[in-house]
């Protein structure tokens, strides 16, 4: 998944939404100079796509990587 630094105002609502507590609030400043939200718990997520439905400045892309078990 990734944040864009430019897109994220700093509102907080992924990391509430997130029902696996994956993201967090980052060091980085995003355009609005706030702090950027990123993800310190990868391990946990589960691709459910919440935080991306509920960003409202469509700052979230979570892209799904396919396992090595799955058939093409
Ligand atoms: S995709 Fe779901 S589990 Fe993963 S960070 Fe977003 S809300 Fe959390
Ligand atoms: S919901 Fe979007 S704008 Fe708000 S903190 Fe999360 S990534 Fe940034």
């Amino acid at each position: 998944m990734a944040v864009s630094p430019g897109l994220c105002k700093g509102c907080g609502l992924c990391i509430e939404k997130c029902p696996s507590q994956v993201l967090d609030w980052s060091d980085r400043l995003g355009v609005y100079g706030t702090r950027i939200v990123e993800p310190k718990h990868m391990e946990r997520c589960t691709g459910c796509r919440l935080c991306q439905l509920f960003c409202p400045d469509n700052a979230i892309d979570v892209i799904r990587v396919k396992d090595d078990n799955e058939p093409d």
